[in-house]
């Protein structure tokens, strides 16, 4: 079915070709979503650049310009015909309503290869200090509450934080009963590795604590800080492997609830991930 025709009617909706597809040999076209600020009507023609015959059918597709001016695919490509080209065109434009906000920086979620819906921007790869003046607010003002209440609420919290310090349960010998072990066992515990500065780095991946997937000759970074909270900056230098930027790991620590877990692999000294102390 005509490529003249195709071509005509793209152009007609306003549509100008890229000079390149990064993943095929077809002609890419795109332009303004007509109210979504930095979102793209992404259309793949199925006409093949070097032949310049129709190859498959035409593709549609929104995509959101982040910060570093990647394009992040916001909604699925949907594929028509000529005939229905320029109602799926509608039906994308209209579709942008539906794509999720990020309530931080305000760009739309999109779907990672980890399967997690996450910000076009990776606004939270900037978080870390944001989060200790959080902290530090809560802290003062549980002390001021403290201060306020009466001898018997004192002795009652420190009742309870003496409670707290007890012995490990995984270190107790007395019996207890099965649903206490029970939910002893399901406690979500905070796994943490040794991560510094300089480290040669790659990834692993688990999957509900068993070894899945090594990241090495695939990925190799080196860390460049780690702060006080366990975010760690890295400069990935090498990456062939699948996984984009957004998913690599950044924090030195994962709790053991997470199901799939990508995190770090030092690579130039032995370091070991262990449940913290
Ligand atoms: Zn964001």
């Amino acid at each position: 079915m005509g490529v003249v025709q195709r071509k005509a009617m793209l152009k007609s909706e306003g549509f100008f070709p890229h000079k390149k597809n990064a993943k095929g040999t077809t002609i890419i076209y795109s332009r303004k979503h007509p109210t979504a600020k930095f979102v793209r009507v992404v259309i793949d023609s199925g006409i093949d650049s070097k032949t310049n015959k129709v190859v498959g059918k035409v593709g549609i597709k929104l995509c959101f310009v982040n910060r570093q001016k990647s394009w992040r695919e916001i909604t699925a490509q949907i594929f028509t015909t000529n005939t229905g080209l320029v109602k799926t065109i509608k039906a994308q434009e209209a579709a942008e309503k539906f794509v999720k906000t990020c309530k931080h920086c305000k760009a739309k979620k999109f779907t990672a290869k980890s399967g997690n819906v996450v910000c076009a921007n990776a606004c939270w790869t900037a978080w870390g200090g944001k989060k200790k003046s959080a902290n530090t607010t809560k802290k003062s003002s549980q002390k001021t509450t403290a201060q306020n209440i009466g001898p018997r609420e004192l002795r009652d919290q420190a009742r309870q934080k003496k409670s707290q310090k007890v012995t490990p349960k995984s270190q107790r010998t007395y019996p207890l009963n099965k649903t206490v072990q029970k939910k002893a066992q399901k406690k979500r515990q905070k796994i943490v590795a040794e991560i510094l500065p300089g480290d040669l780095v790659s990834i692993e991946r688990i999957e509900l604590d068993t070894f899945k997937e090594d990241y090495t000759g695939r990925i190799l970074g080196i860390v460049m800080s780690v702060t006080k909270e366990g975010r760690v900056n890295v400069n990935w230098t090498a990456n062939t492997s699948n996984l984009e930027s957004w998913d690599l790991p950044f924090t030195n620590h994962y709790a053991t609830d997470y199901r799939h877990v990508l995190r770090f692999k030092v690579l130039s000294r032995n370091v070991e991930w262990a449940e913290a102390a």
